[in-house]
């Protein structure tokens, strides 16, 4: 196994995970099986706990793992299936050697940082990086793994020491170093300043870790002199200075690497040149080019709780650009906070009201993503009747779901008191209720993650035609709460329709109104297996109806695939 190890220095927020991705990207191209290990020093055993509003949205796995949205990168940029166990946080590694410790494994001895967090740390690096996870079998030849923070940080030190340690033992062959750092400009026209730099490669240095490459993100392009001083300033050799501009859109950043010949000089680090062959990225270029040239764009409402941090959503921006861009169109994705939509905010706060009511019939679509807890849930039922009555492309996605079922149970069943238990446990009609799949007394691990199966009940449904598949569809799960199975058949007759399934015939997971030119709820996520060349059949769905092309596209699919 050949190791890619990127660490980030100066400050954080410097897009180390999509250099890292990237890199990952241009020796695919070439050639070669990639898989990757993102390292969070945070002490959080993984991020299933972690609030959307600090840390970005919670990026969920095949497994079930809930992990940082930076694996949600990298399965998109290199069209991976990623394990719970590529992702390492200092929370997952102590336990695991306190687990130890308990059973008796260390024999005795006082177990400490080092060697015992070290080693458990280089084992496990060791041991996942040969998983393979891009349906092929056998280890892959290069594994990336990003190291989280910033060096310097107290609490990646033992990370550090732990990768040095695998350097020593693999040796200069099988190990390259990237360090991803800043050269800002000061002023106006000022210089491009390399002291940041230096500081973090000497920091770096201190801890025994020499980097074979530097990626400097810079505003603009870096100067020939800029590259000499960082160069002969940090020992690093000048083909070795990468330099990541900013660039138009994040599909340029592997044609960058690419046109400083990035892969050859790490392929020459590790050895690699005589088995690769030259970076094949012609679909990277078209999907970049192609981007930056589209003049329309579609509209679409994006209903939720967290409109602050965009990150909250990533992954549903990210499918929402991948079916745009299927379509020819740049998204343009308009942000309502739920409770801003609300009866309430028309007295206290009534400018953002009508903003919000304003944004909502001016867009072309209506999504409502996932989310937890009770607020907003007012405004979200009515952004979800809005799109129901008028006719609106309407995505529901896992509370989006739900949230239509308590709709249509209020507005055409009648039934006023129809709630999730979520929200309202004595809820008269409960008709989004708890079920796990589990144990239903023990509150902990009671989430249903990960894939399942979802049997579709007919073929002549929107969603077969846009999976392309009669059958299934396999996705990606994380709720607690579900459609109660009881009231099914009175949620039935207002014309709605439950088309899929999970095996037991228990649990709705997909719901159409046939009589509505795109209204779909699931209980899945279906943007965590979107893809830039593979959008997700309901993102691509929604994108379609918002702009007229549904029926022809279903017409002209009806006998082939995507
Ligand atoms: N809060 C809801 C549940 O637990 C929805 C979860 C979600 O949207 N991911 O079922």
């Amino acid at each position: 196994m050949k190791y890619v190890l990127v660490t980030g220095g100066v400050v954080s927020g410097l897009g180390k995970g999509v250099t890292a991705s990237s890199i990952g990207v241009v020796l695919k191209a070439c050639g070669l099986r990639v898989t990757s290990i993102k390292i969070d020093p945070y002490l959080n055993t993984d991020a299933g706990t972690m609030s959307p509003f600090e840390h970005g949205e919670v990026f969920v796995l095949d497994d079930g793992g809930e992990v940082d949205l930076d694996l949600g990168n990298y399965e998109r940029f290199l069209d991976l299936r990623l394990t719970r166990d590529n992702n390492i946080t200092t929370g997952k590694i102590y336990q695991s050697v306190l687990e130890k410790e308990r059973k008796g494994d260390y024999l005795g001895k006082t177990v400490q940082v080092v060697p015992h967090i070290t080693d458990a740390i280089k084992d496990w690096i060791e041991s996942v990086s040969a998983i393979p996870v891009d349906g092929k079998e056998g280890p892959a030849d290069v594994c990336v793994i990003e190291l989280g923070g910033t060096v310097g940080d107290i609490e990646s030190m033992p990370f550090i020491e732990a990768l040095r340690q695998l350097f020593f033992s693999v040796g200069p062959d099988n190990f390259c170093l990237i360090h991803v750092s800043l050269v800002p400009v000061l002023g106006v026209v000022g210089e491009q300043k390399t002291k940041p730099t230096q500081h973090s490669v000497r920091e770096l240095r201190a801890l025994g870790l020499t980097p074979h490459f530097l990626a400097c993100r810079s505003a603009q392009p870096l100067l020939e002199n800029t590259k000499l001083k960082l160069s002969q300033f940090c020992h690093v050799p000048g083909a070795n200075i990468l330099n990541i501009h900013d660039v138009p859109n994040i599909w340029h950043v592997p044609l960058l690497l690419r046109n400083q010949n990035a892969h050859e000089a790490i392929l020459k680090q590790l050895a690699l040149l005589h088995v690769a062959r030259p970076p094949n990225l012609q679909e990277w270029t078209t999907r970049a080019e192609t981007f930056d040239n589209l003049t329309n764009s579609v509209k679409i409402a994006m209903v939720g709780k967290y409109v602050g941090l965009t990150d909250s959503y990533l992954s549903v921006i990210k499918a929402l650009l991948h079916a745009c861009i299927a379509c020819s169109l740049k998204p343009s994705i308009e942000w309502i906070a739920a409770s801003d939509l609300e009866d309430e905010s028309a007295k206290s706060t009534p400018e953002a009201h009508s903003k919000a009511w304003e944004t909502l019939r001016n867009s072309a679509c209506v999504l409502v993503p996932g989310g937890f807890g009770d607020r907003g849930v007012k405004g979200m039922i009515l952004a979800a009747k809005y799109a129901r009555e008028n006719k609106i492309p309407y995505l529901g996605i896992c509370f989006g779901m739900q949230i239509s079922v308590i709709e249509i149970s209020r507005s055409i069943l009648g039934w006023k008191g129809a709630n999730s238990t979520e929200f309202d446990e004595h809820a008269p009609n409960p008709v989004v209720i708890f079920m796990p799949e589990g144990s239903r007394t023990h509150m902990g691990n009671t989430m249903r993650l990960g894939s399942r199966r979802t049997l579709l009940q007919t073929p002549d449904c929107i969603t077969a035609k846009l999976y392309h598949n009669p059958e299934y569809v396999d996705e990606r799960h994380r709720h607690r709460y579900e459609v109660n199975p009881e009231v099914v058949g009175d949620l039935e007759k207002t014309g709605l329709k439950f088309v899929g399934k999970d095996e037991s015939g228990q649990r709705m997971e997909i719901l159409e109104l046939p009589s509505h030119p795109y209204y779909v709820g699931v209980q899945f996520h279906p943007e965590y297996k979107s893809r830039p060349g593979k959008p997700s059949a309901l993102f691509l769905g929604l994108i379609l109806a918002a702009t007229g092309q549904l029926e022809a596209y279903v017409k002209s699919n009806q006998n082939g695939s995507i």
